[in-house]
């Protein structure tokens, strides 16, 4: 653990942003159940304010849903609430703080983001979002298809079709940002336990989080323990006896090989959606795909029916190899949106669960470790608090 004074400098150097420091008890020991994108992000955070941090997982860090995400950071398909929409502006603003917290590379990929249509009212609906979302003061130009091509000359589109470009958004390479993330917090002295299953919490006889139990026998000390554990969330929270709505939404991810990228950017095409995945891979996903998976199509179909749509709109892609295909569930709770912060029925007990993970994660990371460390409940999450979900 690190001193009084090294805490309190250390809390310092988080630009102020979020916590009154002098007002919160420490947070002793913290398990942080799930080392995915969330676990990883709060984890990093705590570890920053001088908490004493074990990570937890089942598997290796972000081995799961977050190693099979598309992984797009974006606030344009986020308009569904106002409230939402400023999270994960507040997510994108994150990232760019983040990367230059620990460095860009190999993880984080601002590269822009093109969408367009091939039918008459989803285009229209494209552009009236596009519209709403330039009142709200989120920059987004609106390309012909031939200028589209100068930012991509792979693609195939109508030169007159428009598209949408929206500059700030991004792609990130989700297991090595958590990778990065739970390395640094290693570094200075967090432990990592992964490969083990959290199989029990105890509680006092307050009600309070006491230990957590895993599944290689071993029973740890804590004080609080933080649920991000993506789409098992609801079995940790049963553990607590808390009943955490989920809902059902499967998504079916392919990662195809390819010599030569090409093309730089998140893709919204017709029927696909296609980035970069580092500089020798492309990641293929479709909503319209995913409504199969319910339907008992096989896997390996659903993917060649991923790239039979990619080569559609990048012919380049047509020689690609599949290297790999998985069906992710999106860690959802029961209306849609973020369960971020304490369940004060069961003192010691967060949770950090929601879809959109991969642009929510350093901001959730960062409000959430705030909370834990001082107590103090950021505006920001007032619309996703565990507590509308009633234990
Ligand atoms: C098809 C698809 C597309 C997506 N596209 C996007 C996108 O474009 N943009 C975006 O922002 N988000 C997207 N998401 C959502 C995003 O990927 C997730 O919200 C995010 O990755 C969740 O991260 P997590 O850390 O909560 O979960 P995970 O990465 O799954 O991590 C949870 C970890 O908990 C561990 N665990 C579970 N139970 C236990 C236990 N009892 N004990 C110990 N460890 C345990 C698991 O091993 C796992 O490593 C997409 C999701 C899917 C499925």
């Amino acid at each position: 653990m690190r001193s009084e004074k090294a805490f309190r400098e250390f809390a310092g150097d988080l630009e102020g942003a979020f916590v009154s420091i002098g007002s919160g008890k420490r947070p002793g020991r913290v398990a942080v159940i799930g080392a995915g994108v969330l676990g990883a992000s709060v984890g990093w955070n705590l570890s920053r304010l001088g908490a004493e941090v074990v990570f937890i997982d089942a598997l290796q860090p972000g081995e799961g849903v977050t190693s099979w995400s598309f992984a797009w950071v974006n606030a344009s398909n986020k308009t569904v609430r106002r409230s939402y929409f400023a999270l994960n502006v507040a997510g994108m603003a994150a990232h760019r703080e983040l990367a230059a917290a620990i460095g860009p590379d190999s993880w984080w990929y601002p590269s822009g983001h093109l969408r367009w249509a091939d039918d008459p009212t989803v285009e229209m609906k494209l552009l009236q979002t596009a519209e709403l979302l330039a009142r709200w003061d989120y920059r987004v130009e609106v390309f012909t298809g031939a200028e589209a091509r100068r930012l991509e000359p792979a693609l195939t589109m109508p030169s007159e079709a428009p598209v949408v470009f929206y500059p700030d958004e991004a792609w990130v390479h989700g297991r090595r940002l958590v990778g990065r993330l739970v390395g640094q917090a290693v570094a200075s002295g967090a432990e990592l336990r992964s490969g083990t299953a959290v199989c029990d919490i105890g509680t006092g006889s307050d009600g309070s989080v006491r230990t957590v139990a895993l599944s290689d026998g071993t029973r740890l000390d804590v004080d609080v323990v933080v649920n991000a554990a993506g789409p098992s969330s609801a079995d940790v929270a049963a553990l607590v006896a808390r009943q955490l709505p989920m809902r059902r939404e499967p998504g079916v991810v392919t990662r195809i090989d390819c010599a030569q990228v090409p093309i730089g950017r998140v893709l919204h095409a017709p029927h696909i959606e296609i980035r970069p995945d580092g500089d020798a891979s492309v990641v293929l996903h479709s909503r319209e795909i995913d409504a199969l998976i319910d339907k008992g199509e096989e896997t390996s179909e659903l993917a060649r029916m991923l790239l039979a749509s990619a080569r559609n709109v990048v012919a380049e892609l047509g020689n690609s190899r599949i290297a790999g295909t998985r069906i992710a569930h999106r860690p959802i709770p029961a209306d849609g949106f973020p369960s971020v912060g304490a369940v004060p029925s069961v003192p010691g007990y967060y949770e950090a669960v929601s879809h959109s993970g991969i642009t929510l994660g350093p901001v959730i990371g960062r409000l959430l470790a705030a909370e834990i460390v001082s107590g103090s409940r950021d505006a920001l999450l007032a619309d996703f608090r565990p507590e509308r979900f009633p234990s």
